[in-house]
């Protein structure tokens, strides 16, 4: 596996002028990686020639008063996984060199960044839209891998793909859980062991919103009942890219945790 830190060693890549041009998977990350990540890089190896995983953490996407220093941080970990992983090509660019001086050029992504996720994180979908703008041109991937469990980025990307005509094909990998049901996080490292179990309330009222929903009964009142300990930033029923879903964020503690169940339609 190559690591790669400058964008242009990645925009000169010789294109073959004859055979077939390989075809390029791009996982976005920024990275501590679990096993969450590991599926989309398996998705990506399956269905490509080469695989690029990009390793940033996005400064564009977190607001002042969020955790962008203590973000767990573990490159050569990164490194050993990606490869085992099949991982071709690392590219682990520094801020300065995805947001040099003088930078200026922001994607605003309209009401889907301000639902949800955007109105407890206001210029988020902005960053979020922003890098992977910016890497599917540096990459030029012919798809790109987002998880399930952060629907409305996936539903974000989407937007961004089809509005500005990038022809990447977006793919949506399942949620992967622990076996408790707390589904896989960077930032489940955050977490005390008593605050990780006040955590499983989250996945277990979805479920239960998700039941009550096939049985003809509110979603959000039942799962609202069952988050106890948990202080709620939004629980919500929303349409997303033609899915519908019970999505919630919700702190414990200091540790602000997403996640989702899918009520109607499928992961695509
Ligand atoms: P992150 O490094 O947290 O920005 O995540 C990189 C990608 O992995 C995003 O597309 C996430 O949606 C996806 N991802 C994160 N956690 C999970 C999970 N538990 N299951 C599936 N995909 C995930």
């Amino acid at each position: 596996m190559k690591i790669v830190r400058r964008i242009s060693e990645l925009l000169n890549r010789d294109s073959p002028l004859t055979g077939t041009v390989p075809r390029t998977g791009l996982v976005p990350t920024m990275g501590a990686f679990h096993a969450g990540h590991l599926a989309l890089f398996a998705a990506a190896r399956e269905e490509n020639d080469v695989v690029v995983a990009s390793l940033f953490v996005n400064p564009a996407q977190f607001s002042a008063n969020e955790d962008l220093d203590r973000y767990p941080r573990d490159e050569e970990r990164d490194a050993k996984l990606a490869e085992e992983a099949g991982v071709d090509v690392l590219f682990a660019p520094s801020a300065e060199e995805m947001y040099p001086e003088g930078y200026a050029t922001w994607v605003d992504v309209g009401e889907l960044g301000e639902r949800l996720e955007g109105e407890f994180r206001p210029d988020h979908f902005r960053g979020v839209a922003t890098v992977c703008l910016k890497l599917f041109n540096i990459v030029r991937p012919g798809r790109a891998y987002f998880g399930q469990k952060d629907a409305q980025q996936a539903a974000v990307v989407k937007q961004l793909v089809r509005d500005l005509n990038l022809g990447v094909e977006i793919r949506v990998v399942p949620t992967v859980r622990d076996p408790d049901g707390l589904a896989l996080s960077s930032r489940n490292a955050y977490l005390s062991k008593a605050e990780r179990e006040t955590a499983l309330a989250l996945p277990r009222s979805l479920w239960a919103g998700r039941d009550a929903f096939s049985a003809g009964s509110d979603p959000v009142r039942e799962a609202r009942a069952l988050m106890d300990g948990l202080d709620v930033d939004y629980l919500d029923v929303a349409e997303l890219d033609g899915q519908k879903v019970l999505a919630a964020a919700a702190r414990v503690g200091k540790t602000r945790l997403i996640d989702n169940v899918i009520l109607e339609g499928e992961t695509t």
